[in-house]
């Protein structure tokens, strides 16, 4: 800001810089309002009753994110972060969006690009399920894909100088962008839906961490509304998350990407709020997809290996309550449909290239159903 030429020096300088333009302001009411309709139009998600032995007195729920209009948890991410940018001037029109994603985000952002007809950039691992990106095409995305999974940051903010773009950053944004006081967010969804089951406060509500946001969301909301209920986060293999937590570590890294799509990071991304966590499992691989295995038989349905992952560690926990005698109930989430993953999870092929048996933990799991007992 300069003074106006002219301006005696030391006196004081009144200055006006007038930016405000109404064809932008109406071009973002627009905007803003067309996101909105998309939630208006949209029914929560279901809340699903695992069928377990009622006798056991333990209740296990997932709350089914499959079901948003873009099929995972990440429809109501990127809602909320194309609200933030919008609401914060950095979504223009014209100015393309990009996003590093592992797919999912991508997928959900596409479809809100489209909606308020802004470009739309992905930029994820060259490793990343060929369906999801046959789905960001389909909502009208460009992918761009990078050999080393780490690159994707870089590579975003690369693309961002080069086209004029806002970089979303959900792996920065996702915890602030969601409104974790209320407004229908995932946890006061659960907490409204188990208001009349036998045992409405879950003594744990367990997630996976991708960005984090969905557990810090979690976490906050029960701190808020002074609950007891703890927050687990289930974190796979090759993720930095459960090291960072339990050593206090942010720098902590781990050397590979991880190979439950959705779920676990190389580094501990600035949207995970590791104090607000009560408590962190970590799942073998092999153990999430031997989950979604026996998950297909009791729901009839396919799930994403994150699912998996959360459920995995869901069952320890109503085995360990119902090993020190504790009544109560344990909710998850059902992240995304497993029919994005018919050639890994569900392809005996690709688990035997990827070194990946299931057996042991199906069987383990199968004892589980039978006794109540997750050895
Ligand atoms: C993103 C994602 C998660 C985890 O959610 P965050 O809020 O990003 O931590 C779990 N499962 C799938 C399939 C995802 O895409």
């Amino acid at each position: 800001m300069t003074a106006l030429p002219g301006t005696p020096v030391g006196a004081p300088a009144e200055t006006d810089i007038d930016r405000y333009d109404p064809a932008y302001r109406a071009w973002l009411r627009e905007a803003v309002r067309k996101v909105q309709t998309d939630a208006n139009r949209s029914a929560d998600t279901h809340l699903l009753a695992v069928p377990l032995p009622p006798a056991w007195g333990v209740d296990l729920y997932l709350k089914d994110e499959s079901t948003h209009p873009t099929g995972s948890l990440k429809h109501r991410l990127a809602r909320s972060l194309f609200l933030y940018g919008l609401c914060n001037g950095w979504v223009r029109p014209d100015r393309p969006v990009i996003e590093a994603s592992s797919g999912s985000t991508a997928i959900s952002e596409a479809y809100f690009a489209r909606l308020i007809g802004v470009p739309f950039i992905a930029v994820m691992a060259k490793s990343t399920a060929l369906s999801k990106i046959e789905l960001i095409e389909f909502h009208g995305g460009r992918c761009h894909l990078v050999d080393d999974p780490c690159e994707v940051y870089d590579v975003a903010a690369r693309l961002v100088d080069e086209t004029g773009g806002h970089y979303m950053d959900q792996f920065t944004y996702a915890e602030r962008a969601t409104d974790w006081r209320g407004n229908n967010n995932i946890a006061e969804s659960i907490f409204q839906q188990m208001r009349d089951e036998r045992f409405p406060e879950p003594t744990w509500i367990v997630t996976g961490a991708g960005t984090g946001g969905t557990s810090a969301t979690l976490a906050r909301y029960v701190h808020y509304t002074q609950r007891a209920t703890g927050i687990c986060v289930a974190d796979p293999e090759n993720s930095a998350f459960f090291d960072g937590w339990a050593e206090h570590d942010p720098d902590a890294h781990a050397a590979r990407g991880s190979r439950i799509e959705g779920i676990g990071r190389q580094r501990v991304e600035p949207s995970f709020v590791p104090d607000a966590i009560d408590r962190m499992m970590r799942v073998p691989d092999a153990a999430s997809i031997a989950t979604i295995r026996v998950l297909e038989r009791l729901l009839g349905r396919k799930c994403g290996a994150s699912t998996g992952t959360g459920t995995w560690a869901a069952c320890r926990l109503v085995s360990q309550m119902r090993e020190r005698g504790e009544r109560g109930s344990v909710v998850t989430l059902l992240c995304d449909p497993g029919e994005r993953y018919l050639d890994r999870y569900y392809d005996d092929q690709w688990l035997a290239s990827a070194g990946l048996d299931p057996a042991p933990y199906s069987a383990r799991l199968e004892d589980f159903l039978r006794t109540g007992h997750l050895a």
